[in-house]
Order: C-alpha cells, then sequence, then structure tokens
C-alpha cells in the first residue's frame, strides 16, 4: 500500500469508529476508472466502490443529471411524488419485463432486504430460509438474514424463525422448506462471499419449490443487479422470474439509492403506512440512477461486460497461481492456489490497481461498466506480475 501518512491515522482515530479499520488509501478524487489518493498517486479502480460505482467516477452524464437535479428541487419527502422518482420507477418496470412490478425506493441494500422481510410476514407466515454465506446487510433484520457467522455472532440474539442452508444445494433447499416458509432469499451469485456462482439450474429450481408451496422467492441483486453480470438482474441467465428484487449499489450511478421491486399480481404489497423511509427514492439519487440506465443501454455496455468476462477468464485463467476464476459479466472472483489474497490485492494497490479480498484465498474485481478493453488488459499484465511479487515465481 501506499505510505500512510501519519495526519490521515491521527485523523480517523481521533474522530472515526473503527468498524472499517483504518483505511490505509485516502481517495480525492477521480475520473473515469481512474482515482487518485491524498499523494497523488493514480490507481485504475477495478473495485468500483464494491460494484458501485457502476459509470465511474464522476461521469459526465451523472454529473449533469446531480447539478440540474439539486438546482432544481433537491429533497421532498414521501408525501409528494416526483417526476425523477417515477421515471426511475417506471423505468424498472421496464427492465423487469413485468407491468405487475411494484417499486419500494431505500437508500441501501440492507433497507432493501428489510423490505422484503417485513413484506413476508404479510404472507401471514414468520419462517424464512436463507444460504449459508450470503450475504444480505448489516441492519439487524438484514443481518439475521446474512449467513456468515463471523458477522451475526457478537449480535444475538437475532431474528428467531431464519434457517441458513449451504449455498447451491437444492436438496438442502427441498429439506428446509415447506408452505410454513414465508420467504426463501437467495443471491444469484453470492458477492461478498468470494463471487460464487451457484450450479445451472439451481435458481430455477429454488423457483419451482417456491411454486409448489406457495412461497415468496427473493433474488437479492445488490451486487448483481445493474446490468454488473451482462444483464439488467443476476437471475436472468436462467429465465426464471422472483417474487421480489432488491436492488442497491450500483443502481444509483454512485448516489445512494436501493429498492425493493415485487413482481406479479399476487405478490403481497405495503398497504399505506406500512413501510417508509424519509431520504428513499429522492430526486437527486433518482436522477442519477436515470442517467446511469440510459448510458449502459445507449453505449450497450451490458454486452461488452459479456466480451470482457470471457476476455479476463481467459486470460487470468493461465496465470500461474490462479485455480479458478468465477462470476458472470464484471463480477469476477480470482481463486488461488494459497491463501495470499490479501496480501496480493496490498501488492496490486501499490502497482495502482485497486480490488479487493473477500476471503483469504480470492480476489475480486467489479469495476465500473465503462473500463475499457485497455484497461481490461493492462489489468490482466499486473494482476499478472502482482502474482510473480507476491509468491516469488
Ligand atoms: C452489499 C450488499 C448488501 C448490503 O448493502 P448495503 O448497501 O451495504 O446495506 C446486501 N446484499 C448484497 C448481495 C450485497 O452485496
Amino acid at each position: 500500500m501506499s505510505p500512510v501518512k501519519k495526519s490521515t491515522v491521527t485523523t480517523w482515530n481521533d474522530v472515526m469508529q473503527l468498524n472499517y479499520g483504518v483505511p490505509e488509501i485516502n481517495l480525492v478524487s477521480g475520473k473515469g476508472l481512474v482515482v487518485t489518493d491524498s499523494e497523488k498517486k493514480k490507481y485504475l479502480d477495478f473495485l468500483g466502490g464494491i460494484a458501485t460505482n457502476i459509470l465511474g467516477h464522476a461521469h459526465p452524464a451523472i454529473v449533469k443529471a446531480v447539478s440540474t437535479q439539486v438546482a432544481k428541487l433537491g429533497h421532498v419527502s414521501n408525501f409528494y411524488s416526483h417526476p425523477s422518482g417515477l421515471a426511475l420507477a417506471k423505468k424498472l418496470q421496464e427492465m423487469t419485463g413485468d407491468n405487475t412490478a411494484r417499486v419500494f425506493f431505500c437508500n441501501s441494500g440492507a433497507e432493501a432486504n428489510e423490505a422484503a422481510l417485513k413484506l413476508s410476514r404479510k404472507t401471514g407466515k414468520t419462517r424464512i430460509v436463507a444460504t449459508t454465506g450470503a450475504f444480505h446487510g448489516r441492519t439487524m433484520g438484514a443481518l439475521s438474514l446474512t449467513g456468515q457467522e463471523s458477522k451475526r455472532a457478537p449480535f444475538r440474539p437475532l431474528l428467531k424463525d431464519i434457517k441458513h442452508v449451504p449455498f447451491g444445494d437444492i436438496p438442502a433447499m427441498y429439506k428446509a422448506v415447506s408452505k410454513k416458509t414465508a420467504m426463501v432469499i437467495v443471491e444469484p451469485i453470492l458477492g461478498e462471499a468470494g463471487v460464487v456462482t451457484p450450479p445451472d439450474g439451481y435458481l430455477k429450481q429454488l423457483r419451482s419449490l417456491c411454486d409448489q408451496h406457495g412461497v415468496l422467492l427473493v433474488f437479492d441483486c445488490v451486487q448483481t443487479g445493474m446490468g454488473r453480470t451482462g444483464n439488467w438482474f443476476g437471475y436472468e441467465h436462467e429465465n426464471v422470474r422472483p417474487d421480489v428484487i432488491t436492488l442497491a449499489k450500483g443502481i444509483g450511478g454512485g448516489l445512494p439509492l436501493g429498492a425493493m421491486i415485487t413482481l406479479g399480481s399476487k405478490t403481497p404489497q405495503f398497504a399505506p403506512g406500512e413501510h417508509g423511509t424519509t431520504f428513499g427514492g429522492n430526486p437527486i439519487a433518482a436522477a442519477a440512477g436515470l442517467a446511469a440506465i440510459s448510458v449502459i443501454e445507449k453505449n450497450r455496455l451490458m454486452a461488452q461486460a459479456k466480451s470482457f468476462e470471457k476476455r479476463l477468464k481467459i486470460k487470468i485463467s493461465a496465470i500461474r497461481g490462479v485455480r479458478e476464476v468465477r462470476g458472470r459479466g464484471l463480477l469476477i472472483g480470482i481463486a488461488l492456489d494459497g491463501e495470499y489474497a490479501k496480501e496480493l490485492a496490498a501488492q496490486l494497490a501499490k502497482n495502482g490497481f485497486l480490488v479487493n479480498a473477500p476471503n483469504l484465498e480470492t480476489i475480486r474485481i467489479a469495476p465500473a461498466l465503462i473500463v475499457t478493453k485497455a484497461q481490461i488488459d493492462k489489468f490482466i499484465v499486473a494482476f499478472a506480475k502482482a502474482m510473480k511479487e507476491v509468491t516469488n515465481g
């Protein structure tokens, strides 16, 4: 990592909680895929704010949409509707291909999943099935859905009636789900757990299991939505539709925005007064989301993401020490042949590339969809170099 300015550390320790540790890099500006730190060192950002800066940094369309909106109408509360919010909801409805789709806007992934969790109570049932390793957020309800023991342990008791079964394991789902189950929640690809893709047909089998028992099927597309996987939503490659989609991360084009979308006319809906949030779907974030969607469509960035996926998988699989390259579109997990992912991520940062290590043997990349072929190739070369440096190969 770049040398840490003493003042940065002191400042953080003096004023911040330590829940994120002490970040070693202090970023001050960005343009496209490039970010610059307080030492004026430049990096190619292959993490994209964790799959969030879908159009990179300071994209002209986002800057224009946000500036225009904030100059016109910044916040109104949900006592009033506003054109950007309605237009974005309409657009999301079109993207689902279902005109019964109904949108609830919030500000984050945890909130989107909290909304789904509350909505599931409207079935009159309380049991929920989720998967081990899944990440659904950190608030108490979302944390109860999250299947990672280290994040749950300090905060028990969590919500009751939530069972976790291994991800990708259909027989385990069949055992756990019954008519008494209110909802099943699954990430189409486990993001935080290291970009883990389930076996082909998993999502479809979940659909038929949930249909069989009248259970709500929720796909948490917070990380896999917004074109990230080469489709608008991370489940679409299986030609299957959930009852509820949750979104956040990329949906706001880098601004805080989340959504819970119900599909189908039989899916429960919130009645007036049953749920809400002050900032959810505010005009500025909605305007940014609309601008991002329009650029992704106009520049065919989803098709491009699929072609970059192929390129990355072929080239990176060929690098010595790489065990497997997983994922879809521009959400890619690189599995290593040993537990040196943290060191490798640090070496890449030192060499000017931002990535992250969701666990000890996986590197995750989730660059903005505006990444160029030249930048992808630069990354591949840099990855091979960093591998050599870290493994002394
Ligand atoms: C990041 C993430 C969340 C939580 O989103 P926050 O905005 O951090 O609350 C939920 N689900 C998935 C799949 C995520 O990747």
